[in-house]
């Protein structure tokens, strides 16, 4: 009912309507005469400027024509009146020369000589000489010529210059009329220029005219006066073609009595249009007014203004009426317009009440989709056009966007090898053969990955020849489990492959009650049986009895093989049975087969035949065995040195003897040969690292004897020796025996110790006392230090044998080296040269050092009695050795000062020279 209460309301009012048309029709029509009656007045204005300029333009000409004759007329008589004065009266014919080429702007030119009454008989006889008139006249009062009367002087006509001023003319006094006598006086008093306007009739047929006049005057004295005339008919006529314009001459001269002088032509009467202009001429100031006349009038008038206000009227009529009728019948289709659409709106409202249901239930099936979390998609099937859901563009990683709707799109998004099976789906349902359609393809990303999904969908509207029209379905990203999918059926053909290549393992699966379910190649060849023969066998079958009984439970039921097998997922040795009856050793690892939920579903056993490996056990053990012997029996270490990259080292393997010999077990230097390194004597430390970076550079033999000091053993000597080998991680690994050589070591020193001393005194033996003087003095030839050498012989030694015997001769020998070597420095060398006579090599010591040094051994030698034998005393002589002296020369030169002291008396020092 609402509804159509609003139909009534939205119906349109005739009358209203009507009103409106009138209203229009009525505007149209009123705008239009504006607009008409505007433009009229423009036109008119415009057409009235024109006029007034036009006006202006001519009436200007005009008026300058008139100033120019004026000027021209002036300039002509002052030009004629100073000719006049300067060549005087030359006869008739000059005069007619001068004036002829003026004649064509002037109506004439004449020359009034002035003539006293004395010249006035002989002036007459010249006028009649020369054919003129008979003698002076004047005008009298009826216009009519007459001699003139006696006056003191005349002025009369001499010579016309004209071609139409008549006959009568010569001999006319001019000063005769009072008119005339009134601008001769004028002239006369200004001696300039004067004018007037004065009517040449009846003298002459002419009318009026502008007469201008002037004295011809010679050192003051009046000649005459020269005059010419302009005819105001004439001067204020049209120029050419007609202008229509209507013109006065006003004489200004007395400012309060203004006189027209002259008109021409009849004024218009309907104009305002006027033109004024002051024209001086000598001594009068006359005015030329200017008017339009009818014609001009006529001429520049019209009424384009009206006819164009009248056109414009009609035109808005006829636009107005034509308006009108256009609105009548657009308002007849209005109203029918209004009556259809309201029949189309109830229809509408219908259709969007329907379509409003439709698209609740599209939401909800819709909404029910996305949150699913599968993607929606809409196909107009004829179009192409498609809508795909925000889930269907952001599964595949699109903004909504960035993906607009098309067939043409959703096509090229799909994997090249998956288009072909899906486009066949489609078109098998759109053509009616399936129900819906159900494939699974790969989609490309965003993100340029694929990305596999299920789309199911159906054909929901198709037209009347069962085309389809719209089609809509569902995405379901099925990603995860595709590739779930596609890793098991890897996984499980890998494990084939496996199960087929493993020829050397035996693999059996089981069910859970213990049932065959695979039999691999490895178990065909090791145990004799074709897998067909095997499967769905229980396995006690390759099982033996008492294995069985062996790992019975401790109820003492026999425990199934399950059982055994089923929580043990270590290896153990186990036996089989063959298919020729005969036993396989193996090694076994079962385990349980579980699924997704962790429980046991089956057993899976993989063995290896234990034959070969227990023989490889044995010889290993063995082998181990032999190595361990040797480690153990080998005197020294079998060790193996790891040098890192970085420099750091590492003792890998050392044998069980590293702990007796070295006091350090091998596991305390296995990551970190530091401790091993520090038992090192610091002396002997940088030959230990200088050998090994020189053997790893060179990837040489490492040799070298080295001291340690051992916690408990003290000081020891070892020999090492190692051979490098170059690492794969650019390390080194030397691999080295070290032994104990601290017995070797010792029975060297005591030998060379041997060598080197003598055996009574302990002192060093002449052998050394000479190798190290020939040290000492190339020593000293190199740094130019000093150096002494002192000898001494025990005094009178033989009397001691021979008194206490040899063997306290020997402890007297033994007496005298203790006590003096006692008293010499460090680096004093006491030798025994032989018998009783002994050498101290004195470095870097002066002959006064080693004379000092001498002096107090002598002291002490003689200042204290040696047990039971007394005070024994030596001699000593004391040399220094000189560049480059032999030792021989030395020893002989402190050889011969001994003697000397020996000769002195004995018990002295003396020096050699
Ligand atoms: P002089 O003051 O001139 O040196 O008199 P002397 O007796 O010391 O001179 P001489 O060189 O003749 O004597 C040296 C003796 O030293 C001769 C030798 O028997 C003795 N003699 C040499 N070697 C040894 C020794 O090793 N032990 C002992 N007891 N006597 C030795
Ligand atoms: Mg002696
Ligand atoms: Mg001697």
């Amino acid at each position: 009912m609402q509804a159509v209460q609003q139909d009534d309301s939205s119906r349109p009012r005739p009358v209203s309507r009507g009103c409106e048309a009138g209203t229009v029709f009525l505007l149209v029509f009123l705008v239009g005469l504006s607009l008409s009656a505007a433009a009229a007045y423009a036109l008119e204005q415009n057409r009235r400027a024109q006029m007034q300029d036009q006006f202006q333009r001519l009436a200007g000409e005009r008026v300058s024509r008139i100033a120019n004759q004026f000027k021209t007329s002036q300039q002509q008589v002052e030009s004629l009146s100073r000719h006049l004065s300067l060549a005087g009266d030359q006869g008739p014919g000059a005069f007619a020369l001068a004036t002829e080429h003026l004649l064509a702007d002037s109506l004439g030119f004449i020359w009034m000589p002035r003539v006293t009454h004395e010249q006035r008989p002989a002036f007459e006889a010249r006028l009649r000489e020369q054919g003129g008139a008979n003698g002076l006249r004047e005008v009298d009062e009826r216009g009519a010529l007459r001699p003139a009367g006696v006056r003191d002087e005349y002025f009369p006509v001499r010579y016309v210059g004209s071609r139409h001023l008549g006959e009568r003319l010569p001999g006319l006094d001019l000063a005769s009329h009072p008119g005339r006598r009134e601008i001769l006086q004028r002239a006369r008093e200004r001696e300039g220029l004067v004018s007037t306007v004065l009517t040449l009739s009846p003298v002459t047929p002419y009318g009026q005219a502008l007469v201008v006049m002037a004295p011809v005057l010679r050192a003051g004295e009046l000649l005459g006066f020269v005059s010419s005339a302009l005819l105001l008919d004439e001067v204020l006529a049209e120029h050419g073609s007609t202008e229509g314009l209507y013109t006065e001459l006003w004489d200004l001269s007395d400012a309060e009595q203004p006189r027209l002088l002259h008109s021409a032509g009849e004024p218009a009467e309907s104009s305002a249009l006027e033109y004024h202009r002051m024209l001086p001429m000598a001594d009068r100031l006359f005015a030329v007014s200017l008017r339009p006349q009818f014609a001009f009038m006529h001429q520049h008038g019209g009424s384009v203004g009206v006819w164009v206000f009248l056109l414009g009227g009609l035109v808005s009529l006829l636009a107005a009426g034509f308006l009108g009728s256009l609105l009548s019948e657009r308002q007849r289709t209005r109203r029918l317009v209004a009556v259809r659409t309201a029949e189309l709106q109830a229809s509408q409202r219908e259709l969007q009440t329907s379509q409003e249901e439709l698209r609740l239930s599209e939401r909800r099936w819709h909404f029910a989709l996305e949150g699913a979390g599968d993607g929606v998609w809409d196909w107009e099937c004829q179009t192409g056009r498609a809508y795909f859901s925000p889930t269907w563009k952001h599964m595949l990683g699109y903004a909504d966007g960035e993906i607009e709707g098309t067939y043409q799109e959703w096509l090229e998004l799909i994997h090249p090898l998956d288009r072909h099976q899906a486009l066949r789906a489609l078109e098998r349902h759109m053509s009616g053969a399936t129900e819906s359609v159900a494939y699974e393809y790969r989609l490309y990303c965003k993100d340029g990955s694929w990305k596999w999904i299920l789309s199911r969908g159906q054909v929901v509207l198709r037209d009347a020849q069962d085309q389809p029209l719209r089609m809509i379905g569902v995405h379901t990203d099925i990603d995860g489990r595709k590739h779930t999918e596609l890793q098991l059926n890897r996984t499980l053909g890998e494990l084939d492959a496996l199960l087929r290549a493993t020829t050397h393992v035996l693999i059996i699966a089981t069910d859970l009650q213990g049932l065959i379910q695979r039999f691999n190649v490895g178990a065909e060849r090791m145990l004799g049986y074709r897998a067909e023969q095997m499967i769905g066998q229980p396995i006690e079958r390759l099982c033996r009895a008492e294995d069985l009984d062996d790992h019975a439970a401790p109820s003492g039921s026999r425990r199934s093989l399950q059982e055994l097998t089923a929580d043990c997922r270590t290896s153990q040795e186990w036996t089989y049975l063959r298919s020729d009856g005969g036993h396989l050793v193996v090694d076994l690892i079962t385990t349980s087969i579980r699924d997704e939920y962790d429980q046991a579903v089956g057993y899976l056993g993989i063995a290896t035949d234990a034959t070969e490996r227990r023989r490889s056990r044995a010889a290993l053990e063995e082998r181990d065995h032999l190595l361990q012997k040797l480690t153990q029996r080998v005197p020294g270490i079998i060790f193996q040195l790891h040098r890192a990259p970085n420099g750091h080292f590492s003792v890998p393997y050392a044998s069980a003897a590293l702990s007796g010999l070295y006091e350090l077990d091998p596991t305390d230097v296995r990551s970190d040969a530091q401790r091993m390194f520090r038992l090192v004597h610091p002396e002997d430390y940088p030959r230990l690292r200088d050998g090994l970076q020189d053997s790893a550079q060179h990837l040489t033999l490492w040799q070298t004897e080295l001291r340690c000091l051992l916690p408990s053993q003290g000081q020891r000597w070892f020999r090492c020796e190692a051979m490098p080998e170059r690492g794969a991680d650019g390390g080194v690994l030397w691999h080295g025996f070290l032994s104990d050589i601290t017995p070797l070591k010792d029975t060297e020193q005591e030998l060379r110790q041997l060598s080197e001393t003598d055996g009574l005194t302990g002192v060093f033996n002449r052998r050394y006392f000479q190798e190290r003087l020939a040290q000492a003095i190339s020593l000293a030839g190199r740094r130019e230090a000093g150096l002494s050498l002192l000898m001494f012989d025990i005094d009178h030694f033989k009397q001691i044998n021979d008194q206490f015997g040899h063997a306290a001769g020997d402890r007297v020998l033994q007496a005298c080296c203790q006590r003096l070597g006692a008293r010499l420095r460090r680096s004093d060398l006491l030798c025994r040269l032989g018998g009783e006579e002994f050498a101290v090599l004195c470095a870097q010591t002066s002959l006064s050092q080693a004379a000092t040094l001498a002096e107090a051994l002598r002291a002490l030698l003689a200042g204290e009695s040696i047990e039971e034998v007394g005070r024994v005393t030596a001699s000593f002589g004391v040399a220094q050795w000189h560049t480059g002296e032999t030792a021989d020369d030395l020893l002989n030169r402190a050889d011969a000062a001994l003697y000397a002291a020996k000769r002195a008396g004995r018990d002295q020092v003396r020096l050699a020279t």
